[in-house]
């Protein structure tokens, strides 16, 4: 199956990157369980999230890491002979796009050129699956019919507990880390 995997939230640890960058530039403390969703105002000098989070991609004195079980998730989804393809909302910007590819490469496994799709709608990118964090976008994927895998997160946590959200669609199946991402695609 043609399988589209997010990146932040997914195979990429930007967030705990985020967190230390704001903490050692601002004298603040935050922590990855602080950020419970995109639009959330941060407590400084009105700083959002989301500038937050373009600041420390182009900063490279900071460099996110993978989550450590992301690389055996591809491998293993690729073993299992699907194709895959990293969607992200990433915004569409030469800087952004180049960093945004070195990482790719830099943290795929060896020889597998995983193509990237930058788009503000990932609804939109005819894949069989989606793998993503953001539950917004996760239950747009689901209403077009095709299977969403929620990699389960602190800022997405209680929707996975929310029995109106999983009653509601046979589309929208969490897993908490890639193990339980494999599974679940494995059931399908
Ligand atoms: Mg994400």
């Amino acid at each position: 199956m043609k399988i589209g995997v997010d990146i932040d939230g997914v195979v990429c640890d930007l967030i705990t990157t985020v967190c230390q960058r704001i903490n050692d530039k601002y004298e603040v403390m935050y922590t990855p369980d602080d950020i419970q969703e995109w639009h959330q105002p941060l407590c400084i000098n009105g700083l959002t999230l989301e500038q937050a989070v373009r600041d420390t991609l182009l900063d490279d004195n900071y460099r996110p890491r993978p989550y450590p079980d992301a690389w055996m998730g591809l491998k293993t989804l690729l073993y299992r002979r699907h194709s895959l393809v990293f969607i992200t909302s990433r915004k569409d910007s030469a800087d952004i796009k180049k960093t945004t590819a070195l990482w790719c490469m830099m943290h795929s496994p060896p020889r597998v050129d995983i193509p990237i799709i930058h788009t503000n709608n990932k609804s939109e990118v005819p894949v069989d699956i989606l793998i993503e964090d953001n539950i917004d976008t996760a239950k747009d994927f689901a209403e077009t019919g095709r299977h969403v895998i929620v990699m389960v997160r602190p800022w997405n946590e209680k929707y996975a507990w929310d029995k109106d959200l999983y009653l509601s669609t046979p589309y929208i199946h969490f897993a908490k880390g890639w193990r339980r991402v494999i599974a679940e695609i494995d059931d399908l």
